[in-house]
C-alpha cells in the first residue's frame, strides 16, 4: 500500500481531499483518526501537521505526501517533489510598517525580522548580502512589529488583507508557493508504480480543471474559418445541424486561451456557444 501523508486540518486539508475524490479514490473514515484507508485503491492516508510531513517522508513513515512548497523548502528533507498540485496558492513575502520608507533590501540590514521560516530567510538575505537579525516565531507572526518586537516579518500572504489589517506593507516576495507532492527519495519499485497509477488520475484532473468543453453552431460557409480558431485534443468534431447550412462544431478549449476565442468565434459568427466543464481528461 501507498502511504500518503496530507494535513490533518488547515488551508490544505479540504483540497487535498478534495483531489483525491477527483481521482476517483475513496476513504473510508473520517479525519478524527491518524490514519483511513482508501476502499477502493492501495493506499492509506496519514494526517499530520504540515510542517511534520517533509520528515515523515524522509523517513518513510509516509512514501508521499501533499505539502506546501514553503514547507519542503524550509525544511530542506530528503524529499523529491513529483508535481504541483495547483492549489494552496500563496507567497512567502517581506513587510514592514506602512508609514516606513523602504528603498530596497538595503533597508533591512541590522534590523530584527521575525518569521516563521528562519532558512528561507536567511538564504534571501545572504543572497542580497544584508546581515540582519532573524527572530523565530512559530505564529501571529504580523503582530510583532506593533508590539516592538521586529521591524520586518516575513511571512505567507495569499490576499494581503492581514497585512493591512496589521498596518503593514508586503516590501519583497522572496518565493511563489503551491502545495505539491514529494515523495521519499529512494521508494520502492512497487511504491513507484502505486505513485505512476496515482499521479495519472492526478495530472488528468488538473488537465480537465484547465480545459473546458465547447460547443456551438456554425454556418456553414463559416465552418473553415471558425474551425481555424479551434485547437481540440484532434481536430473539432463537426456534424451536420437539421436545419439545413448549419453544422454543431465540438471542441476542447485551455482556460488561458478561453475568452480571447470565444470573442473570436462570435465575430466569426458562431451562435449558441454552450461550454462545459471536463471531469477527466485523457490523453
Ligand atoms: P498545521 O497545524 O498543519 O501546522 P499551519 O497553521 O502551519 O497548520 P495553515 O495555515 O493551515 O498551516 O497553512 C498550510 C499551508 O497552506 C501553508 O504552509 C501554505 O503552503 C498554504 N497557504 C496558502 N495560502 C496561505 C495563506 N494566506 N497563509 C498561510 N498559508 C497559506
Ligand atoms: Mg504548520
Amino acid at each position: 500500500m501507498l502511504k500518503l501523508a496530507i494535513q490533518k486540518s488547515g488551508r490544505l486539508h479540504d483540497d487535498s481531499m478534495r483531489l483525491l475524490k477527483e481521482c476517483g479514490i475513496d476513504i473510508s473514515n473520517g479525519v478524527n483518526k491518524l490514519k483511513a484507508e482508501a476502499t477502493n485503491f492501495p493506499l492509506e492516508l496519514y494526517f499530520l501537521r504540515d510542517d511534520d510531513i517533509p520528515q515523515y517522508v524522509e523517513d518513510n513513515v509516509a512514501d508521499i505526501g501533499f505539502v506546501g512548497e514553503n514547507v519542503v523548502f524550509e525544511k530542506a528533507k530528503k524529499n523529491t517533489i513529483v508535481e504541483k498540485l495547483g492549489f494552496g496558492k500563496c507567497r512567502l513575502s517581506i513587510a514592514v510598517a506602512r508609514n516606513e520608507e523602504y528603498t530596497g533590501t538595503a533597508f533591512l540590514q541590522g534590523k530584527k525580522i521575525a518569521t516563521s521560516y528562519p532558512v528561507l530567510v536567511k538564504s534571501f538575505l545572504d543572497k542580497n548580502g544584508v546581515e540582519a537579525e532573524i527572530h523565530e516565531i512559530s505564529g501571529s507572526v504580523e503582530i510583532a512589529p506593533g508590539i516592538g518586537l521586529a521591524d520586518a516579518i516575513c511571512d505567507l500572504v495569499s490576499s494581503g488583507s492581514t497585512l493591512f489589517m496589521n498596518g503593514l506593507k508586503e516590501v519583497e516576495t522572496i518565493l511563489q508557493s503551491q502545495a505539491v507532492l514529494i515523495r521519499n527519495n529512494e521508494l520502492q519499485p512497487e511504491k513507484m508504480k502505486l505513485l505512476e497509477r496515482l499521479l495519472f488520475r492526478i495530472q488528468s484532473v488538473k488537465k480537465a480543471r484547465n480545459n473546458k468543453y465547447i460547443l456551438l453552431n456554425a454556418p456553414n460557409e463559416k465552418l473553415e474559418e471558425i474551425i481555424g480558431l479551434l485547437p481540440g485534443m484532434k481536430s473539432p468534431t463537426v456534424l451536420p445541424l437539421a436545419e439545413p447550412g448549419w453544422s454543431s462544431v465540438h471542441s476542447v478549449l485551455n482556460e488561458n486561451q478561453f475568452w480571447d476565442i470565444i470573442e473570436q468565434l462570435k465575430a466569426a459568427g458562431a451562435q449558441g456557444i454552450l461550454v462545459v466543464p471536463i471531469e477527466k481528461m485523457i490523453v
